[in-house]
């Protein structure tokens, strides 16, 4: 079986698994249950039906022009390892970079621009004392699907741009907020210079772990939180599982090149 048949087949049960459960809506950008659920319940209603997330629909052809066809919810790796992702940037303890090192860990931080902006500095300081490093999250943390094209090349790309000049290095990898895609966004992003487009397959949230399927981590899950209250509670549940699983946490740019 060649490449794309097999990230096809993978997305299409990932999609499936993830369409109807709580990790297809896992929230972004607030600061409270409260609020997350409210975003959540207006911006990212249950199971949306576009191409690329309908449960049970064949793939479409990939666009010719477009080379990044298909999103990673999992890296496909037979090594024992499992990637922390950090999103957003709403909360900034000051205590976030000893909390990852205390653990010496690593993590792909997914940025939104608006937060970046509000103190550039925390994340320049926490990328250098733990060798983590800086992705598109986009500018502002739209749901990209509502956008036309120009719209989601100018959230994606101009954030590319800001982090470039910011952080001294382009992203490589863009996470779209709410897990919301379609085709123009992978178009979008690869017109950015990304090369992969991201999703997850599980979530920890005040401690609690959702698995995309099974009830532990496997080699290659992508795991997802945020910058939020529960930051240290949420980080040690990370290393709980991973241990528990027999798992090393790894750097996803170090297997998404
Ligand atoms: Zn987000």
């Amino acid at each position: 079986m060649n490449r794309d048949s097999t990230s096809r087949r993978r997305f299409l049960l990932m999609s499936s698994l993830l369409g109807t459960g709580l990790l297809g809506a896992a929230a972004c950008g607030s600061t409270t249950t409260a609020e997350r659920t409210a975003t959540d319940a207006a911006r990212s209603p249950a199971p949306k039906p576009s191409p690329r997330n309908a449960p049970g629909r064949p793939a479409p052809e990939p666009d010719v022009k477009t080379a990044i066809d298909d999103v990673t919810f999992k890296v496909d790796t037979d090594d024992p390892v499992v990637f922390l992702t950090i999103d957003d940037g709403v909360t900034r303890h000051p205590d976030t970079a000893d909390i990852l090192k205390e653990h010496d860990l690593k993590a792909t931080l997914f940025l939104t621009d608006q937060y970046v902006r509000q103190d550039p500095g925390f994340f320049r300081d926490l990328r250098d004392r733990t060798g983590s490093l800086i992705e598109n999250h986009t500018l502002d943390h739209p749901d990209l699907t509502t956008l036309p094209l120009e719209g989601q090349q100018r959230q994606i790309g101009e954030t590319s741009d800001r982090y470039q000049r910011e952080f001294g290095r382009r992203p490589t990898l863009l996470r779209p907020p709410y897990g919301e895609f379609n085709d123009d966004t992978l178009r979008a992003a690869e017109d950015s210079g990304v090369r992969h487009v991201v999703h997850w397959s599980a979530v920890i949230d005040e401690g609690a772990i959702e698995y995309a399927a099974g009830d532990r981590l496997t080699s290659g899950d992508i795991v997802l939180m945020h910058f939020r209250e529960a930051f240290r509670e949420d980080v040690e549940r990370f290393v709980e599982e991973a241990e528990r699983s027999g798992l090393r946490p790894a750097l996803l740019e170090d297997y998404l090149k």
